[in-house]
């Protein structure tokens, strides 16, 4: 498969390898001192994962797992909510499919959806969009989840809806941003990164400029890359070849897909439709500033919170607590790996889940439980 195949090649994945042995040499990498890399996507933890390349590096380059996993950081409170909200009379609520299973405080959706809630899979939210075309008696919500990634197809549907005066369809918008996260990170005094590989999807909307402060306030190096083998594996090159120069800048692997400024026509939609929150709370991170997005007034028609009177409630959503004897906070936040929890593959495993990384296609847990097998001496930190 072209554009695809190539990307793969076994002998360009070994030379990749033999060169990031020796710059991982040439800077003392080892076992007992490694270079830490945080790939902040779940996009690439889960391409990590199924290439095997956590074993195939240089036993002195370690990946911490970030939070780049929009399910992963949505706080139990929304999942409760989003609930409240698919359970009232006469509402068709919609999401993708990764939402579905992830556990609240009382029950997930698909448990709603047992008990007799219209709870409906769908691929985009113009799929919600023409349910509420069909349905015009009910009222169709989509629930709005992700990063800029997904951010500018709904504002792209809100437009839309805009446009037909569709009076029976509203997003409920828990829209993130990647920026502050990792911000967050680099100021917690307990984290220790060497460098970062940048999300590739993300970054084709919002561009590579973005993260300038990483490497200009922080003197940290990032990678902006794709999801094949060599893709990663050229990036892990370029993140220690800046580290054995001095250099920390911003750098584009993907630069296929992403160009440096972004995509200027969704980065307008996104500006139309919402605007900053002035906090949002994240699983495992807490409240961050400017973090999280909401419908401006202007669309407020098309707004769920508006429209079921749920409005946002930063406090709350700090109130829940996540179930006793999890990990997914430490995880989500690169403390320690999937492994390290002590529910990993017995208590947590997909068809029981205790956190969203456990179900999520981008979850941390996910992808050990996938790729790494179960609890094994293996596996086992
Ligand atoms: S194994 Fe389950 S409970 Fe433990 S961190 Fe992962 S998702 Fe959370």
């Amino acid at each position: 498969m072209r554009f695809v195949e190539e990307f793969r090649d076994p002998a360009a994945a070994k030379a990749l390898l033999a060169e990031i042995a020796r710059v991982a040499d040439e800077i003392g990498a080892t076992r007992a001192k490694p270079v830490h890399i945080m790939e902040i996507c779940g996009g690439h933890t889960h391409a990590i994962f199924r290439y095997g390349l956590d074993k195939l590096v240089h036993e002195g380059i370690e990946f911490i797992h970030g939070p780049g996993c929009p399910v992963c950081v949505l706080p139990m409170a929304r999942v409760d909510e989003a609930v409240q909200i698919a359970e009232q009379p006469g509402v068709i609520f919609t999401s993708f499919g990764d939402a579905m299973r992830v556990p609240g405080t009382r029950k997930s959706l698909l448990q709603a959806k047992a008990e007799g809630a219209d709870i409906r899979t769908v691929y985009s939210p113009l799929d919600a969009l023409e349910l509420a075309r069909r349905h015009p008696e009910r009222e169709v919500v989509f629930f709005g989840l992700g990063f800029e990634t997904t951010t500018p197809s709904t504002a792209l549907t809100i437009q839309q809806a805009a446009r037909e005066a569709i009076g029976n369809f509203t997003i409920f918008c828990n829209h993130i941003t990647v920026p502050p996260p990792i911000k967050v990170l680099l100021d917690d005094p307990h984290m220790v990164l060497d460098g970062f590989i940048g999300p590739g999807h993300v970054s084709m909307v919002i561009g590579t400029r973005a993260y300038d402060f990483i490497a200009r306030d922080y003197g940290k190096p990032i990678v902006v890359a794709g999801f094949e083998p060599t893709d990663l594996l050229q990036s892990v090159l370029m993140v220690l070849s800046q580290i054995r120069d001095g250099r920390a800048e911003v750098e584009n692997q993907y630069a296929r897909v992403v160009p440096e400024d972004g995509n200027p026509r969704s980065i307008a939609a996104m500006d139309d439709v919402y605007e900053e929150r002035p906090s949002f709370a994240w699983r495992g991170l807490g409240e961050i500033d400017a973090s999280g997005l909401r419908i401006r007034e202007k669309y407020a028609a098309y707004d769920a919170e508006a429209k079921f009177g749920i409005g946002y409630g930063g406090q709350r959503a700090r109130d829940v607590a996540e179930p006793e004897g999890t990990a997914c906070a430490l995880v989500m936040t690169g403390r320690i790996k999937p492994t390290g929890c002590p529910m990993f593959g017995t208590v947590c495993n997909p068809e029981t889940p205790m956190g969203a990384l456990m179900v999520s296609s981008e979850g941390a847990c996910a992808a050990y439980y996938q790729y790494g097998g179960r609890r094994s001496p293996e596996a086992a930190e």
